[in-house]
């Protein structure tokens, strides 16, 4: 079982990927945030294989998120998802 950690300011967009994920026997969301600033926290409570995350949101934005989580914990993958097509708007230092 992949447990999955689902980060995204808007809750229609966690609802449609916890519903896709449900189809699978293999995926299953132990945890949802709707902040950057959540997430190294809820890191932490659900341990997940694989964390879905947002660029986009009020506070702390998806790229800062990513960037506080790798430090606690380097081998967290992480899959960052983006509408923008502008690959320069958030920049990873
Ligand atoms: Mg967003």
């Amino acid at each position: 079982m992949t447990k999955i950690l689902i980060v995204d300011d808007h809750q229609l967009f966690r609802e449609g990927v916890k519903r896709i994920l449900d189809f699978e026997d293999s995926f299953e969301v132990v945890g949802e945030g709707d902040d950057g600033s959540e997430v190294a926290e809820l890191y932490r409570r659900f341990e997940p294989d694989v964390v879905l995350m947002d660029i986009n949101m009020p506070g702390m934005n998806g790229v800062e998120a990513t960037e506080k989580v790798k430090n606690e914990f380097p081998d967290a993958k992480i899959i960052i998802l983006s509408i923008h097509d502008d690959v320069h708007m958030y920049r990873m230092r």
